[in-house]
């Protein structure tokens, strides 16, 4: 460890929601509690397992284009006819 990463990691213990580590922490907890949800995204699959515009081959959905798999991960997506 240098001495950069040292004094970060001393700043990091004092105040840790102002420094680096902190914010990244934040950031990550963020990303996986409000951009990307996998609970979500296997109940959103089912739906789409059962939809007449699921392509099964390519995984896509006939009515957006998307790759299904990444799109019902994300949690501000939306399935086009309203379905999820
Ligand atoms: S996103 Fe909606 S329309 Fe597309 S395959 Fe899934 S359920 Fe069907």
């Amino acid at each position: 460890m240098n001495d950069n990463e040292k004094l970060l990691q001393e700043l990091n213990k004092e105040n840790p929601n102002d420094y680096p580590q902190g914010i990244w922490n934040e950031v990550a907890s963020w990303w996986h509690n409000e951009v990307l949800d996998k609970k979500l995204k296997e109940e959103r699959l089912k739906i789409c397992n059962d939809c007449e515009f699921y392509d099964w081959s390519l995984r896509m959905c006939d009515e957006c284009g998307c790759f299904m798999p990444f799109k019902s991960l994300i949690v501000k997506m939306k399935c086009p006819v309203g379905k999820w």
